[in-house]
């Protein structure tokens, strides 16, 4: 007899990891995850990590903010560590887009965000070393800030084997097997695994495992690139988290004093995630040096360090799809996080354990449903900013 698991969870990142904890912890039998390369090798690996509550959306906010329960609680919710840094957050706009900030501020409240509209002296005041003659508001948010990605992830991952899961690295699916309308199970490079219930948590490498279940998911790998500076004397006790729409970056103290900062390419460029490079492509440095220093002016003479590339799996909309897959009952999609999905990944290894074992979903999701683009139904702000793809400013 062939080898049988209850579920399958393709992919082990910080969404696979998240989803087999969850399940494993509601007591849904046999969850087998089953990665390519090892725990936490992708685009989590990768990441920013940005833990922020500002969306123009509720959908997406309320995944954030069950999310922040876990940040906040993690020893308890999940146990170990994920490395939480509450540092504070200021998500900053031009004169143009202050109005949009009020009113997605005031959104934001409504759910429960601790979250306030502040100046530009208000800034300069909490940060004196910015540069703020060019912001027109900022939203700050006091108990956001970052994680450690890795952390989080093998932190989920030891959980989950705590409640029983099982992991399975260099151990790539081939296909998704689907007979009936139906998923069977996976085929795997080391033979097939008979299984009820398929997760799908393959990141950028989605499309093509769904294309074995007949499944088309449009998403594209857009490039993303970060670089380390050596925090100056100015910030080398620390800064809060920005993502700077006015001058165009997202940053992030790190360890070892130094800043992580996300400046995009000046053009938007597709990546291949089998081919990332662990350093920065020529020009990289400098952009976003010139973006920091617009910010920061002490970062004008930073050290640089060292700095590595991603993709974003960017969905038609910018948004996740979390759902079962059309017509192929017991496969299961949780990807297309467009850049902005680790800060949410607690919520949706939850959301998805309930819709895998048939429970209503404690966050609605209605909203993330794989059908909404054939169905003109994209999910859109009352108060959009536009993703900033120059900049790789997902929001
Ligand atoms: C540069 C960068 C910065 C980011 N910054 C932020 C941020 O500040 N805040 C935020 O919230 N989000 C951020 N994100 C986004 C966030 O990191 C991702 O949304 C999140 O990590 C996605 O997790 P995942 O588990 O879906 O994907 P991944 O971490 O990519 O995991 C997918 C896994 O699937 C495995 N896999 C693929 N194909 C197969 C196969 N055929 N068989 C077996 N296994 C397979 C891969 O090996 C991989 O381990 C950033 C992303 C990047 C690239």
């Amino acid at each position: 007899m062939g080898e049988t698991a209850d579920v399958v969870v393709i992919g082990a990142g910080a969404m696979g990891c998240s989803i087999a904890f969850h399940l494993a912890r509601a007591g849904a039998g046999r969850v087998l995850v089953l990665d390519k390369g090892g725990i936490c090798s992708g685009m989590t690996y990768r990441s920013g990590a940005l833990v922020r509550l500002h969306y123009t959306n509720p959908h997406e906010a309320r995944l954030a903010l069950k999310a922040y329960e876990y940040f906040h609680h993690w020893e308890d919710l999940v146990g170990g560590a994920c490395g939480f840094q509450q540092t504070g957050f200021l998500f900053v706009v031009g004169q143009e887009q202050v109005a949009a900030l009020r009113h997605n501020v005031a959104m934001l409240r409504t759910l429960g965000v601790d979250t306030e509209v502040v100046s530009p002296e208000d800034v300069r005041e909490a940060q004196p070393f910015a540069r703020v003659d060019d912001i027109g508001a900022a939203a700050y948010e006091p108990h956001s800030g970052y994680a450690d990605p890795v952390k989080t992830t093998l932190s989920f991952a030891a959980a989950a084997q705590r409640y029983g899961a099982e992991f399975r690295t260099s151990c790539p699916v081939t296909a998704i097997r689907v007979a009936g309308g139906r998923v069977r199970g996976v085929d795997t490079a080391a033979g097939p695994i008979d299984a009820g219930a398929v997760v799908c948590a393959a990141g950028p490498w989605a499309p093509a495992l769904l294309r074995t279940a007949g499944i088309e998911f449009s998403i594209r790998p857009v490039l993303a690139e970060v670089v380390y500076f050596r925090r100056p004397p100015e910030t080398a006790l620390g800064h809060m988290v920005y993502i700077d729409r006015a001058a165009g970056s997202y940053f992030r103290p790190a360890d070892g004093r130094m800043t992580f900062v996300g400046a995009g390419h000046g053009e938007p460029r597709l990546g291949d995630p089998d081919h990332l490079l662990d350093r920065n492509t020529p020009g990289q440095e400098e952009l976003a040096r010139a973006r920091i220093a617009a910010r920061i002016p002490a970062y004008q003479a930073a050290a640089y360090t060292y700095g590595h590339q991603g993709v974003y799996d960017m969905s038609e909309d910018g948004k996740a799809v979390l759902d079962r897959a059309p017509g192929v009952e017991g496969l299961f999609i949780a990807g297309g996080f467009s850049g902005t999905g680790f800060k949410k990944s607690p919520a949706v290894g939850l959301v998805m354990s309930e819709l895998v074992l048939g429970r209503e979903p404690s966050v609605p999701i209605h909203a993330f449903r794989f059908t909404r683009f054939a169905e003109g139904e994209p999910i859109r702000g009352e108060h959009e900013y536009g993703f900033v793809e120059s900049a790789q400013l997902s929001i």
